[in-house]
């Protein structure tokens, strides 16, 4: 079949909106029609050539949810007609880093992520002339039809509007993740979160949830702020003023500095801070992803108080397993994602939304594909 899609042809150059080649789904895959998708800053890295330039010509987008409209061969937990929302590392359950607990991690999973193809090592997307485009993170859903990998398909309840649930499957469970897998925020303490775009708004809602008594948070945006105040936080330290954002996270948090600082942004000294705004005993998390080649200055003498500095991929856990939980978070409003949301589109307003995000304006885009089914609210 036919699908519209925004395809990278090349690193560095605009998504073109072509129609490509859509092969029905395989033994252990799921055709689903896109509702809905966020657009996140993984996707601009990789247009921007930061991720390395081995993968295109591709579709990008790996936030997303929809409706199912074929299975393959073997695939039991969907059918026709369910909703879905993905899963952009679809673990295998048996590898190493899996049965170890790091699902996040598995092995496959990230081999077939890297060189943007399906399980079976080949892609089911193509230009009209036979060429094969790859697909970004197993997903590919800035597109109107996806065929995905089973493990990435997530059963949604009914009653949760799709262009929702389609940012639980990489802003939700990776802001969350930092918080309760990584950081493992406890009740009564302090957490300052760097950068407040799509994942940093969650991981606010998050430290909150957790029960963190102070919840700082740190953006060069005003209006990033309001709406983080508005998710969770219980100060604001605005970034890119001529102010050190680090003297006043020790002067807010006091005893030597914030318990947890959770880094979303990417930059060398945006992690720096993140490091030197925690107490002795602390934990900063470095979320953000930063271009190939960057490298990071830490002071040493620091790891004789107690310092850790960790890393975290979406969420650091079980990211398919955990889904349902955080749905359900969604459902009775624990969690509230469209406060995160700044701006609908379609297919070909995804370039103006990378504009935004390299600029640091606004927060979360969402991409609306298929507007009857994404159940968009009224104002829009
Ligand atoms: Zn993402
Ligand atoms: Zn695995």
């Amino acid at each position: 079949m036919r699908t519209r899609a925004a395809v990278l042809r090349q690193m560095g150059s605009p998504l073109t909106v072509e129609e490509l080649e859509l092969a029905p789904p395989g033994p252990g895959e799921v055709l689903v029609r896109v509702a809905a998708a966020g657009v996140c800053h993984s996707d601009l890295h990789l247009a921007d050539g930061h991720l390395g330039s081995e993968r295109q010509p591709i579709v990008l987008g790996h936030e997303g949810a929809g409706t199912v409209e074929a299975v393959g061969a073997g695939v039991a937990h969907v059918s026709g007609g369910d909703r879905v929302a993905f899963c952009f590392v679809p673990s295998c359950g048996a590898c190493t880093q899996c049965r170890a607990g790091h699902a996040n991690l598995c092995v496959p999973a990230g081999e077939h992520n890297s060189r943007g193809v399906l399980g079976d090592g080949t892609t089911r997307l193509s230009f009209p002339g036979g060429e094969p485009v790859k697909h970004f993170l197993s997903v590919a859903c800035f597109a109107e039809r996806c065929v995905i990998p089973a493990a990435a398909a997530v059963p949604l309840p009914a009653g949760l509007p799709l262009w929702q649930a389609a940012l639980v499957g990489c802003s939700v469970v990776t802001g969350l993740g930092a918080v309760r897998n990584v950081a493992r925020v406890r009740p009564g303490q302090s957490v300052a979160v760097i950068g407040c775009g799509g994942v940093g708004l969650q991981a606010i809602a998050g430290a909150r949830l957790a029960g963190a008594a102070r919840v700082v948070a740190i953006d060069r945006d005003p209006g990033k702020l309001e709406r983080a105040m508005r998710l969770g936080a219980t100060d604001t330290v605005l970034s890119g003023d001529g102010r050190d954002p680090v003297a006043r996270v020790r002067e807010l948090c006091g005893d030597g500095g914030a318990d947890h600082a959770i880094e979303v942004v990417g930059r060398p000294d945006t992690i720096r801070q993140a490091f030197d705004m925690i107490r002795p005993g602390g934990t900063a998390v470095v979320v953000g992803i930063a271009p190939s080649g960057v490298e990071v200055a830490l002071p040493a003498l620091d790891f004789v108080s107690d310092k850790t500095i960790a890393g975290c991929f979406y969420g650091s856990g079980n990211p398919a397993a955990e889904m349902p939980e955080l749905i359900g978070m969604l459902m009775d409003g624990r969690l509230d994602v469209a406060g995160a949301v700044s701006d609908f589109t379609d297919l070909d307003g995804i370039e103006a939304a990378f504009e935004r995000l390299r600029r640091g304006q606004g927060a979360r885009t969402v991409v609306v594909l298929d507007e009857g089914a994404a159940g968009l609210p009224e104002m829009i």
